[in-house]
C-alpha cells in the first residue's frame, strides 16, 4: 500500500478521525514528503522515545533526530523534551495536523494549494466526521460581560485562564488566514499548557502573559468573534475565537445545520420586546448563528439556535437583551481524556450499528 494511504489510515485510527479522500492523500503528500513519511508511520498518538524511534527506523539516533526536528519544526508531529530525552507523537487532524503548519507559515503558493485542499476536505468529509462528536469537541464560552446569576466557574474563560493556565500562547488563526471571506484579525488563536509549550518552542505561535490573554477575550468580543474552548471543565486546551463565515469548526453549526456540533453554553439570550427600538443591530450585526431577526420592528429570538454567546448584550444600545439560563443544558466531562474516551466510545458504537 502507498505510505500516505497507509499514514491516513493511522490518523483515522484517533477519535477525531481522518477520513479517506484524494484531497487528505494529497494534504499529506505535501505535509510528509519522502522520508519524512516513513518516519511518521513509526509513530503513534503517544509519545515514543528518539532512541526507540531510531532503533525502528534502522537509522543513527543522530540522523533520526535531524528528520524528526525538521518535522516538529514544521508542525506536523508534536515533540517534548522529558527526563530521559526527546519524545515524539503524532498529531490528530483537529487541532494539530490542519493548524500548526498553517500557523507557522510556508512560502506562499504551497500555503494556498494548501488551504484549498484543506477546505475541499473539510467541507467534503472532514465536517461530518468531526459534527458527530459525541459529546461534542467544543463548547461556547460566553462573554463575561453578558453573564448574570448562577455563573458556572468552567465557563468563565478568565478564571480559566488565571487559575488553570500554566503557559499560553497567541497565534494566527488558520481558517481566516486559508478562507479570507471576512475582515475580523487574525491573531486571535490561544493555546494552553502542553499545545502552548510545544507552539512557543517551535516559533509557531508567541508566548503571552494572563493580561494579554485576557486582552484578546476582549478584543475578539468587540470584534463579534465567539470563544470556544475545548468541552472539558477542568482546564483549557485552547480559544479559538470564531466567525461564522471562515472557521472551519463553527460552520458545522453555521453552514451544516448539526445542531449538536458545538457544545452551547448554560445561558440563551432574553429579549424584552418592549424595550427594543428595532434598531436590528443584534440580527444583522452581532449574532453569528441567525437566532435574531427582526419582525415587526422589534427582535425576536429562535430559542433553538442561539448558542448563548452573549454577543448581542453589551452593544444593544437600550439594554434589551440579557443572558438567562437555559432549561435544558448538556454539562461537558471533567478532563479533557474523559472527553476523548466518550467520543470514541461512542463512535466506535455508532460504527458497529450502521454495519
Ligand atoms: S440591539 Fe437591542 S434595541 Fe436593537 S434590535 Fe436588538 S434588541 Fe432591539
Ligand atoms: S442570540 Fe445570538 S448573539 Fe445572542 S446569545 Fe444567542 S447566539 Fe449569541
Amino acid at each position: 500500500m502507498h505510505l500516505h494511504h497507509k499514514l491516513q489510515e493511522l490518523l483515522h485510527n484517533n477519535p477525531v478521525g481522518a477520513p479517506k479522500s484524494e484531497e487528505f492523500i494529497e494534504i499529506l503528500e505535501i505535509l510528509f514528503p519522502p522520508g519524512e513519511v516513513e518516519m511518521a508511520l513509526l509513530l503513534s498518538f503517544s509519545f515514543k522515545k528518539l532512541g526507540d524511534i531510531a532503533k525502528e527506523a534502522g537509522i543513527p539516533e543522530e540522523e533520526a533526530s535531524r528528520i524528526l526536528e525538521g518535522m516538529a519544526d514544521k508542525g506536523t508531529i508534536l515533540s517534548k523534551k522529558t527526563g530521559d530525552g526527546r519524545v515524539y507523537a503524532l498529531l490528530p487532524n483537529y487541532p494539530g495536523l490542519f493548524e500548526y503548519p498553517i500557523m507557522k507559515g510556508m512560502d506562499a503558493e504551497t500555503q494556498k494549494r494548501l488551504g484549498n485542499l484543506w477546505h475541499t476536505y473539510y467541507m467534503k468529509d472532514m465536517v461530518h466526521e468531526l459534527a458527530l462528536a459525541d459529546p461534542p469537541w467544543k463548547r461556547v464560552l460566553p462573554t463575561e460581560e453578558a453573564m448574570t446569576d448562577e455563573v458556572l466557574p468552567y465557563e468563565v474563560a478568565s478564571e480559566l485562564i488565571r487559575t488553570k493556565s500554566k503557559s499560553i500562547c497567541l497565534g494566527i488563526c488558520p481558517c481566516r488566514t486559508i478562507e479570507q471571506k471576512c475582515d475580523k484579525p487574525t491573531d486571535t488563536c490561544l493555546a494552553f499548557d502542553g499545545a502552548a509549550d510545544f507552539m512557543i518552542e517551535r516559533g509557531i505561535a508567541k508566548k503571552i502573559t494572563v493580561e494579554e490573554a485576557i486582552e484578546v477575550l476582549k478584543r475578539t468580543e468587540e470584534a463579534g468573534l465567539v470563544h470556544l474552548g475545548s468541552n472539558n471543565k477542568n482546564n483549557l486546551l485552547f480559544i479559538c475565537n470564531y466567525c461564522p463565515c471562515c472557521c472551519h469548526i463553527f460552520r458545522q453549526y453555521t453552514e451544516f445545520n448539526y445542531p449538536q456540533s458545538i457544545g452551547k453554553s448554560s445561558y440563551l439570550a432574553g429579549i424584552q420586546a418592549d424595550e427594543c427600538n428595532g434598531c436590528g443591530i443584534c440580527a444583522e450585526e452581532r449574532c453569528p448563528v441567525k437566532a435574531i431577526a427582526m419582525l415587526n420592528d422589534v427582535a425576536a429570538l429562535d430559542s433553538a439556535k442561539c448558542i448563548g454567546c452573549g454577543l448581542c448584550v453589551s452593544t444593544c444600545p437600550t439594554k434589551a437583551i440579557s443572558l438567562l439560563k437555559r432549561e435544558e443544558y448538556q454539562e461537558p466531562p471533567d478532563t479533557l481524556n474523559q472527553l476523548v474516551q466518550t467520543v470514541w466510545k461512542n463512535k466506535q458504537e455508532k460504527n458497529r450499528s450502521r454495519r
